[in-house]
């Protein structure tokens, strides 16, 4: 009897440190913290600020400390936000949720597919999560952190929001790789840049889910109607530092927004298909050391 016991403490030891093992090192696609708010939300009456900190935020991963200082902030914001929005949780919780839980292999291939693609030897974990209301992603050196509240702002089922959250997870962790590089500070930057960073991000997302994703869907077609045009006008300024209205903004003269993004998609793939070691232009549009020159490689210059 003692040693059936034992026996039992022990194989109860043995799976608690297999699932450490296992959660630290090789699980790239992270839900618990989605989890354990949802469980919070979903049976708590009444939400208070002693709960949010005991049962979701103190026993959060590395994703949701990454998520905490500038977002979350502590207890008493994210309080706030839930009372504020308590719609835009509840949505999160019963469409954006059950979609995150549907995709997790499917993710976990984006993840590694983008890591081989860009030769990386030390993963990027993703960490899904619900945040403060005010953010729909960070990436970090450590990781990737979704604001799940946030991203379903975008999706009405829950398919629109599978794609959404693998199209996110595709472009956000190459910003993961990109923040991992050192920083030189000699360097210069401008929106062409800019463009590049976040172009590179999106056909770096595109080669791995082999379409152009929901959330760039529009600045696409419009792009590609209005190619010559556009490359005009962002030509004349790539070189300044004032990204508006290329990104993170609005494009205003009722065109999609982020189409300096779209043009550094194009010249990453003007690179890409030009370049003779497909491995080594990757490698090159990662580290961007000299987007002027990438530029003149790529031979982009549509008309
Ligand atoms: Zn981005």
């Amino acid at each position: 009897m003692k040693s059936n016991k034992l026996s039992l403490i022990l194989v109860t030891l043995i799976c608690i440190s297999i699932g450490k093992f296992t959660s630290a090192s090789a699980n790239s696609y992270i839900l618990d913290d989605a989890e354990r708010f949802a469980k919070l939300f979903t049976h708590t009456s009444e939400l208070d600020e002693k709960q949010i900190k005991n049962k979701y935020l103190n026993l959060g991963t590395k994703g949701l400390e990454i998520f905490t200082p500038y977002r979350i902030k502590n207890e008493k914001n994210l309080l706030r936000a839930i009372s504020e929005n308590s719609g835009a949780y509840k949505k999160g919780i019963e469409v954006c949720l059950p979609a995150a839980r549907r995709i997790a292999s499917d993710a976990k291939q984006v993840l590694n597919d983008v890591k081989i693609l860009l030769e990386q030897e030390k993963l990027a974990p993703t960490y899904i999560l619900f945040g403060a209301d005010n953010s729909g992603g960070t990436a970090s050196r450590e990781g990737l952190s979704l604001g799940l509240e946030v991203l379903c702002r975008f999706a009405e089922t829950e398919d629109e929001a599978i794609e959404v959250i693998l199209g996110f997870v595709a472009h956000e962790i190459v910003h993961v790789y990109q923040s991992r590089i050192p920083e030189n500070k000699t360097q210069k930057h401008t929106l062409l840049r800019q463009a590049l960073t976040e172009g590179f991000a999106d056909f770096i997302s595109y080669r791995v889910l082999g379409k152009v994703t929901q959330s760039e869907i529009e600045r696409h077609n419009f792009g590609v109607k209005n190619e010559g045009v556009i490359w005009a006008e962002f030509k004349a300024v790539m070189n300044g530092n004032d990204f508006k209205p290329w990104m993170y903004g609005s494009s205003g003269e009722g065109r999609p927004n982020d189409l300096g993004y779209w043009i550094g998609k194009r010249i990453a793939q003007a690179y890409y298909e030009k370049a003779k070691d497909k491995k080594k232009a990757l490698k090159e549009l990662l580290y961007l050391k000299d987007p002027q020159s990438i530029l003149l490689s790529s031979g982009y210059n549509p008309a």
